[in-house]
């Protein structure tokens, strides 16, 4: 018999040794985590717990916040100490606001040695503080960032510059003994980004962060990062993943659940089959799919419901899902586990769809 689609999804994976990221491991067999990044000023403390307990009750497992300056790391404690998940310091070029992450209770820093050594040598340092306090570094190499070095030699911001950079920075940390690492290598073209991951993928068995670096604002973002990721994702390449999107960041996270969902790599959630609507339509499929969508978000217990626009397919779907409604003749017949339950006037389908959800969470004992 062909495998289940978690099964499948399963059997895929690329094996990478496994990190903890605070109490959330990291590689390995490990799920893959959602991740995501605060757009406050971090040393706004109030301002960003308040945006990390949002993308936390958005299935956020991860967050980094930026340390720019000195006010930023003085905030790292209470942000470490407060917030529900994970916080890892995202820091460039300045090695004391590393020590102060460590020192902090940060679960991990994003930093690159490269940048450091070259105005100040303190990797050595680094990797003690970090190994000693059983914190993990990513080392993120980003397009935009790459080492003029590389560029001269690749001719420009290549899959396999990426990669040299990448390992390249990771070496420096090797030299101390230290292998906590995790290693992203963002590009905002997907085609160069899935070459590179691969690339990365075959060289070392690292944990990887999945990123589209600037991918756009929600619309194209969202495209190129479900493109990218699950392209890598389907291979088995890719530990957590950030979507990038010039949006709030509770979309990201979103996003990157849904991508995760699809690809059978967490349970899933609200699976809403609804159909495209076409000249057979006999309600307005859009609307009706996007009230039921709006109207059973976040609900506690897994659910596919189907929102079909008529008699051809509407039934047979219908039929697969939890719940379900075919419309047809300015009504809906409405299904529960294959059955047509009863059959509603279309202005009663939404509130009949909904009342039925409930029943159903509630007879799991979910209230
Ligand atoms: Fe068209 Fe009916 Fe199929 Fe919807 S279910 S796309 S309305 S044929």
């Amino acid at each position: 018999p062909l495998p289940r689609r978690e099964e499948l999804a399963v059997a895929t994976r690329r094996t990478s040794r496994r990190i903890m990221v605070g109490p959330v491991p990291v590689g390995g067999d490990a799920p893959v985590s959602v991740q995501s990044m605060t757009t406050t000023l971090t040393a706004d403390v109030d301002a960003t717990l308040r945006q990390i307990a949002e993308l936390t009750a958005a299935g956020c497992e991860i967050v980094r916040v930026a340390v720019p300056s000195a006010d930023d790391a003085a905030a790292l404690p209470t942000i470490a100490r407060k917030s529900q998940i994970p916080v890892i310091a995202d820091i460039h070029f300045q090695p004391r606001y590393v020590f102060a992450a460590i020192d902090a209770g940060c679960a991990a820093v994003r930093v690159n040695p490269g940048n450091i050594r070259q105005f100040d040598d303190q990797v050595g340092a680094i990797a003690r503080a970090a190994g000693d306090a059983g914190v993990p570094i990513r080392i993120g190499v980003n397009a935009g960032s790459l080492d003029k070095r590389l560029l001269r030699k690749h001719g420009g911001v290549t899959p396999e510059a990426l990669v040299e950079s990448a390992l390249w920075e990771c070496s420096l940390f090797e030299e101390h003994g230290y292998t906590d690492l995790k290693i992203s290598v963002k590009h905002h073209d997907p085609v160069v980004m899935i070459e590179a991951y691969r690339r990365l993928a075959a060289r070392c068995d690292y944990p990887l962060h999945l990123g589209v670096t600037e991918a756009g604002p929600r619309f194209q973002g969202t495209i190129k990062s479900s493109v990218a990721f699950g392209a890598l994702l389907a291979e088995g390449i890719g530990d957590t993943i950030r979507v990038s999107l010039s949006a709030p960041p509770v979309e990201e996270v979103k996003v990157g659940n849904q991508i995760l969902e699809s690809l059978g790599l967490r349970p899933r959630g609200l699976d809403i089959v609804s159909c495209p609507s076409c000249g057979r339509a006999q309600v307005d499929v859009h609307t009706l799919a996007e009230r039921v969508t709006a109207a059973l978000e976040g609900f506690p217990v897994p659910l596919r419901v189907a929102v079909m626009g008529c008699v051809v397919n509407g039934p047979g779907e219908a039929r697969e899902a939890d719940l379900g409604v075919a419309a047809g003749n300015g009504k809906g017949q409405i299904f529960v586990k294959g059955e047509v339950i009863r059959t509603v006037p279309e202005s009663q389908i939404v509130e009949t769809v909904l009342a039925e959800a409930a029943r159903i969470a509630e007879e799991m004992g979910v209230d």
